[in-house]
């Protein structure tokens, strides 16, 4: 448990107070997941021994990062740190942030006073377990890694670690990324549970700084208990880091379906691919200009839709792919495409036919037939 480097979140507050940021984002339209391995360089974490939760965190968030690169070719990892170095925990959610992560997953290693304890269990912020001593002092142990952090009264809102009273502070979030954060931790902690085979200590809410401030589902993972021999030795052993890293890695597979239906549910049926060809004129095709890609559409009021004549959009692998211009004239649609890129420098040419993408290529030579 206990000390948590990773307080990526201090910062998403400020976001919040200001409306939240367009869920946009990589330009490739990529999804784009922040691992966070708890603790780093002069903070080691909880020990035992000579093994130290800093390692077992950055060997399991290692091992996941890798498995998703190696079979998401749709999601973009970021590391907070892939190396032993120290990050205060504001630092790693000014990096979720500034990414515009869609998904925060901070990885530790729990500890406690006797031997016995074990077992794998997963939080999400709230307040309701704040109230029980054990969730209470594990959130505690995790922020105090704040004070190894120079000036941290000026990061954290003049967050106390040593005293409980604080955490009221998280008592008035209005977490508006409970739902998702709740489906990820269950998935985590139901993957630990079935493939890694630990023994299930639930999913929990409780005030980790590290989770405060990120304008993003964000979970925090504990792996096991450091202070259990057996359970030390498991999980710094070459098997416990595969079995972890595969755990959270089929977890996350397992969020990324459920955010892809949500995403392709959330595009309305009048905005199918090419809607203007079904009404007629269906022997020309039609050119837009494709100039952002989304992973959800945008809220009706966003300035970018009224930024030019036509912005349209269509849904193709579960992204959001917005367009303007609406023409028959080739001509017509170069000269548009030229003046969106002096904007958008990666906007393109993209035809309709018959209701379907099809190359400008193959639009052309129908165009030449048509003659
Ligand atoms: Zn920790």
């Amino acid at each position: 448990m206990i000390k948590n480097l990773t307080i990526k979140a201090v910062f998403s507050a400020l976001c919040l107070l200001m409306t939240l940021p367009a869920r946009s984002i990589d330009e490739q339209g990529r999804f784009v997941l922040v691992i966070d391995p708890g603790h780093g360089g002069k903070d080691p974490g909880a020990i035992n021994g000579k093994s130290q939760e800093k390692v077992i965190n950055l060997n399991v968030a290692l091992k996941m990062g890798k498995l998703i690169e190696q079979n998401c070719k749709n999601v973009k990892v970021i590391y907070t740190r892939k190396t032993d170095v120290f990050v205060e925990l504001y630092k790693r959610a000014d990096i979720a942030n500034k990414a515009n992560a869609d998904m925060f997953i901070s990885i530790h290693t729990n500890s406690a006073k006797g031997k016995t304890a074990n077992g794998a269990e997963t939080y999400l912020l709230g307040v309701e377990d704040n109230r029980t001593s054990a969730n209470l002092n594990a959130a505690l142990e995790e922020n105090k890694a704040i004070l190894l952090e120079n000036d941290y009264q000026a990061h954290y809102e003049g967050y106390d670690p040593n005293s409980p009273e604080s955490m009221i502070i998280f008592e008035f979030m209005q977490n508006e990324y409970q739902k998702e954060s709740l489906k990820m931790a269950t998935f985590a902690q139901n993957q630990m549970v079935k493939s890694a085979k630990r023994p299930d200590r639930g999913v929990h809410q409780a005030g980790y700084l590290v989770l405060w401030k990120s304008t993003m589902p964000s979970i925090l993972v504990e792996l096991g208990f450091i202070s259990n021999d057996n359970e030390c030795r498991y999980l710094t052993s070459q098997k416990g880091t595969d079995e972890m890293g595969q755990s959270l890695y089929k977890a996350f597979k397992e969020y990324l379906d459920y955010f892809n239906k949500q995403t392709e549910k959330a595009i309305p049926a009048t905005q199918a691919i090419g809607n203007r060809n079904s009404d007629g004129n269906v022997s020309t095709p039609i050119y837009k200009v494709q100039f952002m890609s989304l992973k959800s559409p945008l809220k009706k009021n966003d300035k970018r839709l009224k930024e030019y004549a036509n912005v349209d959009y269509y849904s193709e692998n579960g992204i959001c792919k917005y367009t303007c211009g609406d023409t028959t004239d080739y001509n017509e649609i170069i000269k548009t495409r030229n003046e969106v890129r002096k904007k958008y420098k990666d906007a393109f040419v993209i035809a309709f036919y018959k209701g379907k993408k099809i190359s400008v290529n193959a639009a052309r030579e129908i165009e030449a037939k048509n003659k």
